[in-house]
């Protein structure tokens, strides 16, 4: 008689994955349990399930949202040191990681010489909008403009310039470390602008805005860009000495002073003896 017993749990199978509660169906039989246990009535036990698929849910789409953007690394604010960057508005920064200018559809624009995190600081803002369920993009310029070129090339560029367009927010890294061909820049240049007010774009550059037109040869296109990108934007100045570089100046010190504690020191000054 065990099937008449288990064709329900069967049935019940079958609708919650057409439903698709896939928590749902993997906790119920525990859930069951502990509600029998602290005698919580049905509505309780309907209410525990349906908490754990929500949450779940979240999680799988902050997982699918950090998949699809295509991070080279995975970085957070907490693991970014401001101190080492003081021309960095550290308010600014953190307010920015809630994401409200995704909403407003405002830009970022990190400036600043190589190392010193702005790639770092884009790449967590980018895992902040992933862990508020939002669509992000990743790129670096000279990634986005050959992906363009090959669309084009085969006849697809319509379908990949409306999901970029989709994106809420779009990152684009390292603009100004190639210069772009005509076309590129062109190409590029229509993204921004299917963007404009419509979503949110991140641009990291080692460039000042002053040498943008070496980066996309016409001047005219240059201002119309800046026109966009700038119409609603954050400016984060991020000028500084390379974090790479600090660290590994660093570490030679300590190296130094490491191999300075087998010398011979002066018992009351500390200092090395090496008369
Ligand atoms: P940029 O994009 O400005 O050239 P990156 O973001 O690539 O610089 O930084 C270079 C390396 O140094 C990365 O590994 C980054 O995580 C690290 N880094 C840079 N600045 C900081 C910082 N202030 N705190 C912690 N790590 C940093
Ligand atoms: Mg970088």
């Amino acid at each position: 008689m065990s099937g008449a017993i288990e064709t329900p749990q069967v049935l019940l199978a079958h609708h919650l994955k057409a439903l698709k509660l896939p928590t749902f169906l993997r906790e119920y039989a525990k859930v069951a349990a502990e509600c029998a246990k602290d005698r919580a009535d049905h509505p309780k036990f309907l209410l525990r399930l349906a908490e754990l698929e929500l949450l779940d849910r979240e999680r799988r789409l902050v997982e699918r949202r950090i998949r699809a953007a295509h991070f080279p690394a995975v970085k957070s604010l907490d693991t970014f040191d401001f101190t080492a960057i003081p021309s960095l508005n550290k308010m600014l920064v953190l307010d920015l990681a809630r994401c409200d200018y995704i909403n407003a559809h405002d830009n970022i624009i990190a400036l600043g010489n190589s190392g010193t995190g702005k790639t770092h600081v884009a790449l967590a803002l980018g895992l902040a909008a992933c862990q508020r369920g939002l669509s992000v993009g990743f790129m670096t310029a000279a990634g986005l403009v050959h992906q363009l070129m090959e669309a084009r090339d085969e006849r697809r560029l319509l379908r990949l310039q409306a999901q970029l367009a989709s994106l809420k927010l779009l990152i684009i890294d390292e603009l100004g470390y190639v210069p772009l061909s005509q076309t590129g820049a062109e190409l590029l240049f229509e993204v921004f602008s299917q963007r404009h007010e419509r979503g949110s774009t991140i641009v990291t550059s080692n460039l000042p805005f002053e040498d943008w037109t070496s980066v996309f040869g016409a001047e005219r296109l240059t201002g119309a860009l800046l026109d966009r990108l700038t119409h609603h934007v954050q400016i984060l100045e991020m000028n500084g000495e390379s974090y790479r570089l600090k660290q590994s100046r660093a570490r030679r010190r300590k190296g130094i002073e490491k191999a300075g504690d087998d010398l011979p020191h002066d018992p009351e000054t500390g200092e090395i003896n090496d008369s």
